[in-house]
């Protein structure tokens, strides 16, 4: 069987895909008669380059040239050049192991002799070109600056800026020509074609998989598939393909998730263990799990992640939920943080183990109510006695100003409280009004359920001891909910005043303002910027904190 990385290689300039920009100016450049003496091909491994530069020599010479440019691909000619047995119209040199001076005078010598035959081009290719020594590069400039009819230099290679370094005057001589990444969407689609041509089955994730690990190349992609169904029989499957690259498999990466949002640091030994015995190599999978943790917070930012598998993506949408984008940021901070040592520890068994430590221990933003309460907390009494605000709620957030690292827990309860109790006073419609966002923010910490239904309320009236408070929306269910809770919402009233007082309950004045104060109060951040402005009546304790753990507020 014929390696499909050898069938399928362009025959073209049309076959050449992505690259479309150069294919078409090469075929117009041969169509029109004016072919460069010399040309700089720039660009990524695997993207085409000397590829481009054979379609270019098979188009010179080929015998049944169409208007177009394109060479038929069929003439003796094409088959000769494309099979790589024209030798003489087609000279191949890989500077990275011809680099010195007496390489580059031997080729001088050779481009003299120019073109195989009679009216034949001969195109060299010196791949690698940014290899060239400073000598080798003024051997060629002579033979550009009188070049030779009929002979054409292709110089391939990853490093343009290299050569600008050590031969910046041979550039101006070079037509230059920006080879672009071939996207795993285009390898994608490319392999699909073959495997379609070669009437092959393959499971999507399977191709996904392949191109992925091609890494923008188009010859390492079909070499991989090659590999693949040379390894076994049947349907080309994700596992398959796992397999025979070694692939680390995808539950690891849901693992790593999973103990990362759950911060569970002892997970991170059974993990890396596993990685152990199996071989893996553990610098992929660190490459993986940044990658992972990138996709989960382009989910988080509303993004989609490209060139992952579907079961991939089921993971990362699981947890994107679980792990905010500020959260995610920070973690790949951290990675980015570890980069060197990881590179270059002579333990890498123990950097990833820490790394992954690291990441399970990292305190996240804290909730700014979780605060204030452990403030508010008085000595010997347990912390942490409110209800755990609902999934749904946004958390205000607090982080470390001058490190941006995660705010430190809440003090011990040892520390005195910095917060006085509250200050007990008269009765009065404008005190309770001032007081009321203070009030709602005391009824979240006990029930977030009455929090947010005392979010569409306001004080109405008073009258001797009773307060009326009003609902500003006509739900009745919200109205039941406060009816219900009347007496908690009594005593929480009660700690700022003087006299026991009474709740009565009055329903939204029809029509006129409701409607208005509910739009503004409803909305997510209408309701956060309520709270905030609660928790900032509480000056005393919020700016304590502030200024004893060096926070900084973030909304
Ligand atoms: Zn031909």
């Amino acid at each position: 069987m014929i390696a499909l990385a050898r069938k399928y290689r362009p025959k073209r300039f049309a076959d050449l895909i992505v690259q479309t920009h150069v294919a078409a100016a090469l075929r117009g450049a041969v169509a029109s008669g004016r072919v460069a003496h010399g040309y700089l091909f720039a660009g990524p491994r695997g993207v085409g380059k000397t590829t481009a530069a054979r379609v270019l020599a098979m188009a010179l010479n080929c015998e049944r040239r169409e208007p177009s440019g394109e060479p038929c691909g069929v003439c003796e000619s094409c088959v000769r050049i494309w099979t790589g047995a024209a030798n003489l119209d087609v000279v191949e040199l890989d500077a990275a192991s011809n680099r010195g001076v007496d390489d580059a005078r031997d080729l001088r010598e050779r481009a003299m002799y120019a073109a195989s035959a009679e009216g034949r081009y001969k195109v060299y290719i010196v791949d690698e070109a940014h290899m060239l020594t400073r000598e080798a590069w003024n051997a060629l400039l002579k033979i550009l600056e009188e070049p030779p009819s009929r002979v054409v230099f292709v110089f391939a290679t990853t490093e343009p800026q290299k050569i600008a370094q050590s031969a910046a005057p041979i550039l101006s001589r070079l037509q230059r020509f920006d080879f672009r990444r071939i996207g795993p969407h285009a390898i994608t689609d490319r392999l699909k074609q073959v495997l379609a041509a070669e009437d092959l089955a393959a499971d999507d994730d399977a191709v996904q998989l392949i191109a992925k690990s091609a890494d923008g190349g188009m010859r390492d992609g079909l070499s991989i598939l090659d590999q693949v169904l040379s390894f076994g029989e049947g349907p080309v499957t994700a596992q398959r393909v796992r397999e025979v690259l070694g692939l680390i498999p995808e539950d690891v990466y849901g693992e790593l998730l999973r103990l990362v949002a759950e911060r569970d640091a002892k997970a991170v030994f059974p993990v890396v263990d596993r990685l152990v015995d199996a071989g893996a190599d553990l610098g992929e999978f660190v490459a993986g799990a940044g990658e992972t943790l990138r996709a989960v917070l382009l989910v988080g930012l509303g993004g989609k992640p490209e060139g992952t598998t579907e079961g991939m993506v089921a993971l990362i949408e699981r947890y994107a939920s679980l792990l905010p984008a500020p959260d995610v940021v920070r973690l790949l901070a951290v990675l980015s943080e570890m980069e060197t040592q990881l590179r270059t520890s002579g333990n890498m068994r123990l950097t990833v183990e820490l790394l992954l430590l690291r990441w399970a221990m990292m305190g996240r933003t804290v909730e700014l109510e979780t605060v204030i309460r452990a403030l508010n907390t008085e000595p010997g009494k347990k912390p942490g006695t409110g209800e755990m605000l609902g999934k749904g709620d946004a958390p205000a957030v607090l982080r470390d100003a001058a490190t941006g690292s995660p705010a430190p827990l809440p003090p011990s309860p040892a520390v005195p409280p910095a917060v006085p109790p509250p200050e007990k006073g008269p009765l009065t419609v404008d005190r309770l009004r001032d007081l009321w966002p203070r009030i709602i923010e005391d009824a979240r910490a006990k029930s977030p359920m009455l929090g947010a239904l005392l979010q569409v309320t306001e004080i109405a009236g008073l009258d001797g001891s009773t307060v009326s408070v009003r609902l500003l929306d006509t739900n009745p269910v919200h109205a039941e909910g406060i009816e219900r809770q009347r007496d908690a919402l009594a005593l929480l009233v009660g700690r700022y005043v003087t006299a026991p007082v009474r709740i009565k309950l009055q329903a939204a004045a029809s029509g006129e303002r409701a409607p208005p104060q509910r739009s503004s109060r409803m909305t997510e951040e209408g309701a956060r910027a309520d709270r905030l402005k609660a928790l900032r009546a509480k000056d005393p304790s919020l700016n304590a904190a502030i200024d004893a753990l060096d926070l900084e507020l973030l909304e």
